[in-house]
């Protein structure tokens, strides 16, 4: 009987909005429209335009069919070419794909490596900044979804802002879900998708694109095609991109931005804080170690917590086959020794509940010594004591 059914507590995709899944089916349903017509240029035309408040920037947003990471390499490749030097911070699985993407595009690549679990230390950056004065921009993650650090952007902004290199920033997994302020930060593109904080289905490239950034972008070479921004640049002022666009899944994060205006960004912003707090609270009241020890770097969308007394992946299945949660694997060097639970996007404080129910189920099926409810409990009391603050 629930063989459909299961909770989705990944970072990425996230639960779907019945809204948003709405808006793609009644669009999926209808005739397929021809993209370039008045009806669809206005809605691509005011999604980008409420996007840019999400984003908090007053730069251009452009939308690409693709997943995050065509994001990502789009925002590398516009900026650097062959021999020009970039600096990327590594702090953990989704910092490799920084620095792979500017290894292929044949860029000179100085590395900041933070040991995993810890955020990038804004004067390592000033340090490589001063070695490198040629860098033509610092790649950093806002959230690292691995290990689940939030990288202090205000403070690398600020070490960023004086110097000659353009910061690009890997927001995938923050964008509609922690606090960024583009504009204000100082940050000169931003690099997203739709599937995480924006709650919708996997499928479109979101990047954000500041004056400072485009006159760097006009003198680049742009060796690809389909990634160059100035075509997406030109497209956009009429409601356009340049090829055939996710027509669906633009329909979907329209609707999504809708649930995001609904509750108010910051109350958005404090509910994810408020879950992250009832599942630190829950593992602590468990015994079980949160790789992410300090709470001021300890992500609001996800919790990496280690799981060393027993196999992760029979824990997962546990919890995934009885009592069908999702959880994440642990992912590059923590494969094997950690679990990743979401609270990311359309997630409230019952599903936090139910899911810290399941874990201490999947904790003692697998040998943990846990007292049931403990967690539950922990999570509770900071519900009782927060629910003004997350305005859910
Ligand atoms: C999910 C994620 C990515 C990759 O996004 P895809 O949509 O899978 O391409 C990149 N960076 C971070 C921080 C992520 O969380």
């Amino acid at each position: 009987m629930f063989r459909e059914k299961m909770d989705i507590r990944l970072p990425g995709p996230t639960p779907v909005p019945p809204q948003v899944t709405r808006a793609i089916l009644e669009t999926m349903n209808a005739p397929y429209m021809d993209y370039r017509n008045e009806e669809f240029r206005r809605v691509v035309s005011d999604t980008v335009k409420r996007l840019k408040s999400v984003f908090r920037t007053e730069g251009d947003i452009l939308l690409l069919a693709g997943s995050g990471t065509s994001a990502l390499q789009t925002a590398m490749v516009n900026v650097i070419g062959p021999g020009d030097t970039v600096i990327v911070a590594v702090m953990g699985f989704f910092g490799e794909y920084l620095a792979d993407i500017a290894k292929q595009a044949g860029a000179n690549l100085v590395r900041i490596d933070s040991e995993w679990g810890q955020p990038t230390d804004p004067e390592a950056i000033r340090d490589a900044l001063r070695q490198h004065p040629d860098a033509k921009a610092v790649f950093v993650t806002h959230c690292e979804t691995s290990t689940s650090v939030v990288n202090d952007l205000k403070a690398i902004g600020d070490v960023v802002k004086g110097s000659g290199a353009l910061l690009l920033v890997d927001a995938v997994s923050s964008v509609g879900a922690i606090e960024l302020n583009m504009d204000e930060w100082g940050i000169d593109i931003v690099a997203a998708g739709c599937q995480k904080g924006l709650m919708t289905p996997p499928g479109l490239g979101v990047v954000a694109v500041n004056e400072r950034a485009w006159d760097v972008i006009e003198k680049s070479p742009r060796p690809s095609f389909y990634f160059d921004l100035m075509r997406y640049k030109e497209f956009i002022q009429t409601g356009q991109t340049p090829y055939t666009p996710n027509v669906a899944m633009v329909k979907g994060l329209a609707a999504a931005i809708d649930l995001l205006e609904e509750e108010g960004l910051d109350n958005t912003f404090r509910r994810h804080v408020v879950l992250r707090d009832m599942t630190r609270a829950a593992m602590k009241a468990l015994g079980v170690p949160c790789l992410v020890e300090d709470d001021a770097h300890a992500s609001p969308v996800v919790t990496t917590v280690i799981i060393d007394q027993a196999d992760p992946h029979v824990f997962r299945n546990h919890v995934r086959s009885e009592l069908r949660v999702a959880l994440a694997a642990g992912l590059g060097k923590l494969k094997d020794k950690t679990v990743r639970i979401a609270h990311m996007g359309y997630t409230d404080a019952g599903d936090v509940l139910k899911t810290i129910a399941a874990v201490e189920v999947g904790l003692r099926r697998v040998g943990y010594a846990v007292e049931l409810g403990a967690g539950v409990a922990a999570a509770q009391r900071v519900w009782l004591e927060r629910q003004a603050v997350a305005h859910v």
